[in-house]
């Protein structure tokens, strides 16, 4: 190769070969848009379109989190929330078992058919009280939710199978209720099986700072049979009892802001994502932004294929409106009209843009030095 000229350079950095070719005369240096460019002249122009500066891109946490760091803190009409569960443990210790059976058992009245989509979190009744369960799948959503400055969950779970006992697995999944401060309840499961030896299980716990209160501790455990149902309801009511203990607030009557739990295009509906209201209520027709998505709440409904009008606090819903897929982790907003949250969409969404061409664009220049 002959070495890059202006029309070359202006198409790794998105530019008008025309507008290099001024840029590079403002610098100093007159060329046509055919005539090659040494290192120094390109470097000078890389640097002018702020690529050297580079090394200091990272994930531009703008706007967006500031305001929902700013509307979490908002405390004036606060009133209690229901808790955020996550339930984590040892691959085949019963994880699924659990959140099936809870899917199916307790749900709300007037909400007979079980859970009609899969949207990665949903909410059941235990007597007055209302808990919501993110389902994700295994450790990793919770790490990247939680490396995405997501922390949405209140309590963990530990499930450890009464025959197969702490497994790496389970010590991973305490590690990250730790990392997340969050309390855990550890819920021993599969007691009805003959082998089953919870003492034993308990024992191995205390090794990881996870004690019971009658051994002194202030751990939580419950002797569960996720397969069978049994003691899924003293289960439930630890998590009440958890709940209460950390008297979880938050203000409905702000405007909503809260996190992605998951997202996917569909075919016939469009860009779906699963938001967990965290502050405030979501309405219907509300403008929002989603991480550097944005539009208006077109349709909402839970868990059930229900239609809802509006979400709060600790709520789990799927939405359709939004103009693109955001991502699991993204933060949403709702702000006071679409043409602010179209604005600001469209912003976020350019310099989401923008640092991905900058990232290639280095990689591609880097290369380029290389090979001069
Ligand atoms: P996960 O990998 O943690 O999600 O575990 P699963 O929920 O998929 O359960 C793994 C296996 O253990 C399945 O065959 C379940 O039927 C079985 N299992 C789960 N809970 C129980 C239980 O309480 N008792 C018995 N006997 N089997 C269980
Ligand atoms: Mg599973």
């Amino acid at each position: 190769q002959d070495g890059m000229n202006a029309q070359d350079l202006g198409k790794l950095l998105h530019r008008e070969p025309a507008e290099i070719v001024k840029k590079l005369f403002m610098l100093g240096v007159m060329v046509n848009q055919n005539q090659s460019l040494d290192k120094d002249t390109i470097e000078i122009l890389a640097d002018d379109y702020g690529i050297s500066a580079q090394e200091k891109v990272h994930e531009d946490l703008s706007n967006l989190d500031k305001i929902f760091e700013k509307e979490m803190e908002n405390t004036e009409h606060l009133v209690s929330r229901p808790p955020v569960v996550t339930i984590m443990g040892h691959v085949d210790h019963g994880k699924t078992t659990l959140l099936d059976h809870l899917r199916h058992s307790h749900i709300t009245e007037g909400e007979a058919g079980g859970i009609t989509q899969k949207m990665g979190a949903y909410q059941v009744r235990h007597g007055d009280k209302v808990i919501t369960f993110l389902d994700t799948p295994g450790h990793a959503a919770f790490t990247e939710m939680r490396a995405r400055g997501a922390n949405i969950t209140d309590i963990t779970i530990l499930v450890v199978a009464a025959d197969d006992g702490v497994m790496p697995q389970t010590i991973e999944a305490i590690n990250h209720a730790k990392a997340a401060k969050t309390p855990i309840i550890v819920a021993i499961n599969k007691i009805d099986k003959p082998d089953a030896n919870p003492q034993h299980v308990t024992e191995q716990l205390t090794e990881y700072g996870l004690i019971p209160e009658d051994w002194g501790g202030d751990t939580i455990f419950v002797n569960i049979s996720a397969k069978f149902g049994k003691n899924i309801d003293e289960l439930l009511d630890m998590i009440g009892l958890e709940a209460e203990m950390l008297e979880l607030k938050a203000d409905p009557e702000q405007k909503a802001v809260g996190s992605v739990i998951e997202a996917r295009l569909d075919q016939g509906k469009g860009p779906m994502a699963t938001l967990l209201v965290q502050q405030g209520t979501l309405r219907v027709g509300d403008p929002i932004v989603v991480g550097h998505t944005f539009g208006r709440v077109r349709a909402m409904t839970n868990e059930r294929g229900r239609e809802l009008k509006k979400a709060t606090p600790s709520m789990p819903v799927s939405i359709t409106g939004l103009n693109d897929v955001p991502e699991a982790g993204d933060r949403f907003v709702v702000f006071a009209d679409e043409k602010t949250a179209r604005a600001v969409g469209e912003e976020r969404a350019k310099e989401a843009q923008v640092q991905e061409r900058r990232k290639t664009t280095r990689v591609t220049l880097d290369s380029l030095f290389d090979s001069l």
